[in-house]
C-alpha cells in the first residue's frame, strides 16, 4: 500500500499527528502495537494520567478528538498550589486571576488515545494497522518501505517514529540518544482523601522528590510521587493502610488523611534526547525524540507540540514531504523548545533536591517572591498553559 506518511506508534502523540494530517487530506497509515482497552464510564481511573495544557487541548480540538475526551471523562483544574517542604516558600496559581475558566485538564492517557483512535477511524484517508508493529524499514531515494510484523509491506514518502521512549524506529535508524538516569522512579496511583481536592493540583517539593496530587472528576486524586528508586520499590510493598499514612504525611495533610488507595505502579525516570530528530525520509516525535522529568507534567504536551510543528511543515510543503529541507525546518522549530524545557526541569529537580542551606533559602524566598509578583507569576502560568 502507498501512503504519503506512515506513523509508527498510535499513542497520544502519533495519533494526534495522524488526525492533523488526515484532516488536511494526507494519506496516512498508523501502526499501533496495542489497542487500548475500550473505555466504560464505570471503569476505575487508570494509573496513567496527564495534565493537558490549553495548547494541547486546542490541538486535540483540531484533531477532532477533544469532544471524545470530555464525553468520556476529564477533570478541569482551576488552581495549582506548589510549596517547599523545607521552608515556608509557596506559590499559587488561580485560573480566575487570569480570566480563564481553568488552568488545564487532568485526563487518563487511555481516554485521550481512545478519542484519537475514534477520530482516526472516522477518516477515510487514514488507515489504522492495529494490533501490528513496525518490524523493519528501508529508505530509498524517493520513498521508504516499511515491513510490519504481520508481513504487510507499506510504502510512503516519510516514516514518523512516534513509538515512545524505546523507539524501534530510532534504534533501527541508528540515531544517537543522550540519556540521564535520575536514579528515581515515579510512583503512580489513585487515592481518596478526607478533604475535597477543590479542583486544585497540589504539589509539595521534598529533597527526595516532588509529590503531586492531580484532581479527578469523581473527587479522587491521581498521584505522581518521585522517589529514589529503592524507596519507590519499598513503597509498592507497603500495606494499603501504611501507604495511605505515608502519602498523607508526605502531602503535609493538606487534603487530610488518605482514606483509600488503588493499584500502585512505579516507572523509572530518565531524561533522553535524540540527536538528530531527523534523517532522510524519517522524523521522530514525542517520547521517541525526548523524555523529561514529569515534575511539571509537560512530557506529552511537548510531544503534541512536536506533532503540531511537524504537521505544519509537512502541510506547508507543496512537494516531497520526506525531503531533508522540510524535515530540517521541523527540527529547527522544535529542538530549542524541547531542550529548554528539559533543562528547566533538570534545574528545578536539582534546585528542589538540594538540602544545603543557601539553596533552601534561595528556593523558599524565590517561590514567595514570585508568588507576590503577579505579572511574573502569570507570565509563567500562561507559558505553561500555552496561551
Ligand atoms: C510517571 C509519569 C507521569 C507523567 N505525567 C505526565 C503529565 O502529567 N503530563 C504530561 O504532559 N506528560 C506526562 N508524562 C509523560 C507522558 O506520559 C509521555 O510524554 C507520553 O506518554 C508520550 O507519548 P508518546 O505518544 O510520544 O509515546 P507513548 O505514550 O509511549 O506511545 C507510543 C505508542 O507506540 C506504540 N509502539 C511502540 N513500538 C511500536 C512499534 N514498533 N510499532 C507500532 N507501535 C509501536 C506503543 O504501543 C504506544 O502506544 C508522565 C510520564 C511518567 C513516566
Amino acid at each position: 500500500m502507498q501512503y504519503d506518511i506512515i506513523i509508527a506508534g498510535g499513542g497520544m502523540v502519533g495519533s494526534t499527528l495522524a488526525c492533523l494530517l488526515g484532516n488536511a487530506g494526507k494519506r496516512v497509515a498508523v501502526l499501533e502495537a496495542h489497542a487500548p482497552a475500550p473505555f466504560a464510564a464505570t471503569d476505575p481511573y487508570d494509573l496513567r494520567v496527564s495534565a493537558i495544557s490549553r495548547a494541547s487541548q486546542r490541538a486535540l480540538v483540531n484533531a477532532g478528538a477533544w469532544q471524545g475526551v470530555v464525553a468520556r471523562r476529564a477533570c478541569a483544574y482551576e488552581a495549582m498550589q506548589v510549596w517547599d517542604a523545607t521552608g515556608s516558600g509557596q506559590i499559587r496559581f488561580d485560573a480566575a486571576d487570569l480570566g480563564e475558566a481553568d488552568l488545564g485538564h487532568i485526563v487518563e492517557n487511555r481516554v485521550i488515545q481512545c478519542a484519537l483512535l475514534d477520530a482516526i477511524q472516522a477518516l477515510d484517508n487514514v488507515d489504522l494497522y492495529c494490533p501490528d508493529k513496525l518490524a523493519a524499514f528501508e529508505v530509498g531515494a524517493d520513498s521508504v518501505k516499511v515491513q510490519l510484523h504481520s508481513g504487510t509491506t507499506l510504502q510512503a514518502q516519510l516514516l514518523v517514529g512516534a513509538d515512545g521512549a524505546q523507539s524501534k524506529v530510532r534504534q533501527l535508524a541508528g540515531i544517537s540518544l543522550a540519556t540521564n538516569d535520575y536514579g528515581q522512579k515515579g510512583l503512580v496511583c489513585v487515592v481518596q482523601t478526607e478533604l475535597s481536592h477543590q479542583d486544585t493540583a497540589w504539589q509539595r517539593f521534598m529533597p527526595s522528590g516532588p509529590l503531586a496530587f492531580l484532581p479527578l472528576s469523581d473527587g479522587s486524586s491521581s498521584i505522581v510521587w518521585t522517589l529514589p528508586a529503592d524507596r519507590a520499590d519499598a513503597m509498592l510493598l507497603l500495606s494499603d493502610a501504611d501507604f495511605c499514612r505515608e502519602v498523607a504525611q508526605a502531602l503535609d495533610y493538606r487534603l487530610g488523611e488518605v482514606t483509600a488507595v488503588g493499584e500502585r505502579a512505579a516507572f523509572s525516570l530518565r531524561g533522553r534526547h535524540a540527536e538528530p530528530y531527523i534523517q532522510p525520509r524519517l522524523a521522530l516525535v514525542g517520547d521517541a525524540a525526548h523524555t523529561i522529568h514529569p515534575l511539571a507534567g509537560q512530557g506529552v504536551n511537548l510531544g503534541i507540540k512536536d506533532a503540531l510543528g511537524l504537521a505544519e511543515q509537512l502541510l506547508k510543503s507543496s512537494g516531497d514531504v520526506g525531503s531533508v529541507a522540510v524535515l530540517r525546518a521541523y527540527e529547527r522549530a522544535r529542538r530549542g523548545d524541547n531542550v529548554l524545557t528539559q533543562k528547566a526541569m533538570e534545574g528545578f529537580r536539582l534546585l528542589f533536591g538540594n538540602t544545603l542551606a543557601p539553596w533552601k533559602i534561595l528556593r523558599n524566598t524565590g517561590l514567595s517572591l514570585v508568588n507576590r509578583l503577579d505579572f511574573v507569576k502569570y507570565q509563567i502560568a500562561k507559558q505553561a498553559m500555552g496561551i
